[in-house]
């Protein structure tokens, strides 16, 4: 599955199905009472306007991580 990450310095978008997921802490709930996955992901290939590999927290992406509703049932 393609991500779709932020380039921090140009802020640019791209798309990337090459990272990992790191400190997962499993699904929090903020105080909006929204869903969050509580981790971060790693690149695992560079950037591809500045070559360095970021490192984002899940709630910085764009996309919802996907079953997040099955995640927290498990
Ligand atoms: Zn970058």
């Amino acid at each position: 599955m393609k991500f779709i990450f932020v380039c921090p310095k140009q802020n640019r978008v791209f798309e990337s199905a090459d990272f990992r997921i790191l400190d997962n802490r499993g699904v929090i709930r903020d105080t909006a009472g929204n869903k969050a996955l509580d981790a971060k992901l790693a690149l695992n290939e560079p950037c591809p306007f500045c070559s360095e590999k970021h490192v984002y927290h899940a709630t910085e992406l764009q996309c919802p991580f996907p079953g997040l509703d099955r995640i927290e049932e498990g």
